[in-house]
């Protein structure tokens, strides 16, 4: 069975999620400072982790009511459900990995009733006061020693979970997603990762919501059209070497 032999990671925020959770979570809490955080590490002046930390910092104690009330108002792209179906239907193993934090990732997806997806992500430790107010802690389990662009390095995930024979898939759309788009046989982007994929030759299949996806998936599961994409493997390969 062809399908049996694809992997799909996708990321979460901006890709599940219209909008950024995580910068919507720090600004929320944290406010501005947060934002030129975020800019900083963007402009490569800071590490990612640094990044979480400065912005845990400037957070202030919040209640889980009052961060479940700010995840409840995320709108999630509603073709996400029919993707899962599609991945259960046809035995493909589908996770998220995320630059983001496991804690607004597991309470929006087990919200709309995904529970059983498997995620990748940085961890957030909540560390409640007297009073039962959370400040945040954040872990990097799936950092990488060798870079620090990202807290959870997408690349090293896809390749641990990844069999040789495995065509590993990608969809995403923003700063994160693009070292791990390099390293994916089929790439699915919008947005600021669709100008990088442009920019750096790697071919991609544009989508705006999962729908198109599913549909391309679907296309190229009944043509039996699943390659490798040489330029991945080879990244791959240099990766494996380098280890
Ligand atoms: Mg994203």
């Amino acid at each position: 069975m062809e399908a049996k032999r694809v992997k799909l990671y996708v990321d979460f925020d901006g890709t599940v999620t219209r909008r950024d959770v995580g910068n919507e979570f720090f600004r929320h809490f944290g406010g501005e400072l947060c934002d030129r955080l975020v800019g900083e590490y963007r402009a490569e002046k800071m590490s990612a982790r640094e990044c979480f930390r400065g912005e845990a910092a400037a957070m202030r104690k919040f209640s889980l009511d009052e961060a479940r009330a700010l995840f409840a108002q995320q709108d999630v792209d509603e073709t996400f459900g029919a993707l899962v179906t599609f991945c259960r239907e046809n035995l493909i193993d589908i996770c998220i990995v995320s630059d983001g934090l496991d804690f607004y990732i597991s309470e929006i997806l087990s919200a709309r009733g995904f529970n059983d997806i498997r995620v990748f992500a940085n961890k957030a430790e909540l560390l409640p006061d007297a009073n039962g107010l959370l400040s945040l802690s954040v872990h990097f389990p799936y950092s990488e020693a060798e870079c620090d662009r990202c807290g959870c390095c997408k690349r090293n995930i896809m390749l641990t979970h990844s069999g040789e024979e495995e065509i590993i898939v990608f969809v995403g759309e923003g700063y994160s997603d693009r070292c791990p788009a390099e390293y994916a046989d089929i790439v699915f982007a919008k947005d600021a990762l669709q100008t990088y994929c442009q920019e750096q030759n790697i071919s991609y299949f544009l989508y705006t919501s999962f729908a198109d996806v599913v549909s391309r998936l679907t296309s190229l599961m009944e043509a039996r059209n699943f390659h490798k994409r040489r330029n991945a493997e080879l990244k791959r390969r240099e990766a494996f070497l380098a280890e």
